[in-house]
């Protein structure tokens, strides 16, 4: 088999994707009524990424003869890939776990395509984030403006976490049914809930542990001054 070169969708990188060897082609991971042996009938092969090692599907066909038990020859043309992204997102540990949970739900909901559910984990997770800063009362509106009041965000973190608000009211309240959130607003609502908790937790524990890094080199620096030098 060939070696299809694609954006991995784990490690995001441009990558040369490695054929696992040995394997028959998969015909049927959907079901497509094709015929098993038509020459260029579509079908799933597995390869891993150079770069991270991570497998993918790839849904493509040999140009000519398939079939189980047939050795192909000739190279697979790979017509689209499996994952496009990540499907499970991890968030570093200045996330709290509880939180980064839901939010990965939000996530997860996105991968399979349920943008309603994913709006309503993105709104649930902003809320949660009020509630971990101890902010418990009111309306998500108040909780929201509360974290900016106390200033624990900056406004256009304040104004991504009424965006994520706005829809996710949708989501839980309107009629879905005829007016369905689309892919693409679910897409940019996962983003502000990610900006969300970068501004409240990432960003601040980045510039914490720098802060940290560079105090301990000066501190280090002075007790080296501090040494008389021998010799
Ligand atoms: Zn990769």
């Amino acid at each position: 088999m060939n070696n299809p070169q694609t954006r991995c969708g784990w490690c995001r990188h441009a990558t040369v994707m490695m054929p696992v060897d040995h394997q028959p082609m998969i015909q049927r991971a959907s079901v497509t009524g094709d015929d098993f042996d038509a020459p260029g009938s579509p079908g799933w092969a597995v390869f891993t990424c150079a770069g991270c090692g991570s497998a993918s599907l790839s849904q493509g066909f040999y140009p000519e003869l398939g079939g189980p038990g047939k050795v192909y020859t000739h190279d697979f043309i790979p017509l689209g890939w499996y994952p496009q992204e990540p499907l499970v997102k991890e968030y570093p540990d200045s996330v709290p776990p509880k939180i980064a949970k839901v939010a990965t739900e939000a996530h997860g909901s996105m991968s399979v395509g349920h943008h309603q559910a994913a709006v309503l984990m993105a709104r649930t997770t902003v809320e949660a984030v009020a509630k971990a800063q101890g902010i418990t009362q009111g309306s998500l509106v108040a909780k929201i403006d509360e974290l900016y009041n106390r200033h624990l965000v900056y406004e256009h973190v304040r104004d991504a976490a009424h965006e994520v608000r706005f829809v996710g009211n949708d989501a839980a309240h309107a009629d879905l049914v005829n007016n369905p959130i689309s892919e693409d607003e679910a897409r940019a609502i996962l983003e502000l809930m990610d900006m969300v908790l970068d501004g409240v937790f990432i960003a601040p524990a980045k510039t914490a542990a720098q802060k940290a890094a560079r105090q301990a080199k000066k501190a280090a620096a002075a007790t080296s001054t501090d040494t008389p030098a021998t010799g």
